[in-house]
């Protein structure tokens, strides 16, 4: 038996690529974006109610990484990238039916379009159903997992001055939390854990129409040394 699904929307997301959005919701709360739904989900009355909600569940499909056969394993990025565990112990984005949730803040309502930010969601992702985050069910303070017990500690963020100053303009232009989202998302350490950068390895990653670059200091401090238009 199968059933089919359709997108009541799709994401518009700082996030142009995979590379630097964080592995979690709610890591980066400079991260924004919108939902634009479809027709019919795109009249005011699917809305209605949602102005006094401060988080959703956003369902989606991870559309960039669907595969054809189904794996029963992953090596998550977090246990270092060579530790495998079953697909259902993990989050990992190549899963049974390319399924995907995030619980992310609701910022702004319009009919048609839902504001939202904490995201984890890559620009273009198709969504596939909108939930209320129920704080009295969703938080669980007693829950605990030994895989993912606290969130990753974060890295030290610098910046070489002329970077910083066209972040600044940037931010200005675009109107978002440019050097925010910067920090934030870098802070997370982007890399695959298995890559040992040196101080010459220049990484790069668009968010809305900026290219940012950077490079490791030290395997605990990041420095932003370019910011350009994309
Ligand atoms: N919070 C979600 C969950 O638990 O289902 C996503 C977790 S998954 C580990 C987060 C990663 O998914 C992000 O770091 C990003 O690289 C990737 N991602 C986000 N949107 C995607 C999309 N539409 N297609 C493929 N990968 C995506």
């Amino acid at each position: 038996m199968s059933y089919e699904v359709k997108p009541v929307g799709y994401v518009r997301s700082c996030f142009k690529e995979k590379f630097a959005i964080p592995r979690q919701p709610l890591l980066a709360p400079a991260a924004q974006g919108c939902i634009e739904l479809l027709a019919p989900f795109d009249q005011p009355e699917t809305v209605i109610g949602l102005e006094g909600i401060s988080h959703i569940w956003v369902i989606f499909i991870f559309h960039k990484t669907l595969e054809s056969a189904p794996r029963l394993k992953v090596r998550p990025p977090r246990l270092g990238g060579n530790k495998s565990i079953g697909v259902f112990a993990s989050r990992a984005t190549h899963r049974a039916n390319g399924i995907g949730q995030s619980a992310v803040r609701l910022d702004r309502v319009e009919a048609g379009r839902l504001w939202i930010s904490g995201i984890d969601l890559l620009d273009g992702t198709p969504v596939l159903d909108i939930k209320p985050y129920v704080p009295y069910a969703d938080s669980l303070p007693d829950a605990h997992n030994a895989l993912a017990e606290h969130a990753p500690k974060l890295l030290a963020v610098s910046w070489q001055q002329p970077a910083f100053l066209l972040a600044q303009e940037h931010a200005q232009r675009l109107q978002q939390p440019v050097i925010e989202l910067i920090e934030q998302c870098l802070a997370q350490d982007p890399r695959p854990a298995y890559q040992q950068p040196t101080a010459e390895r220049i990484y790069g990653v668009q968010f809305w129409d900026v290219q940012v670059r950077w490079r490791y200091l030290t395997l605990e401090q990041i420095e932003v040394v370019e910011v350009c238009l994309a």
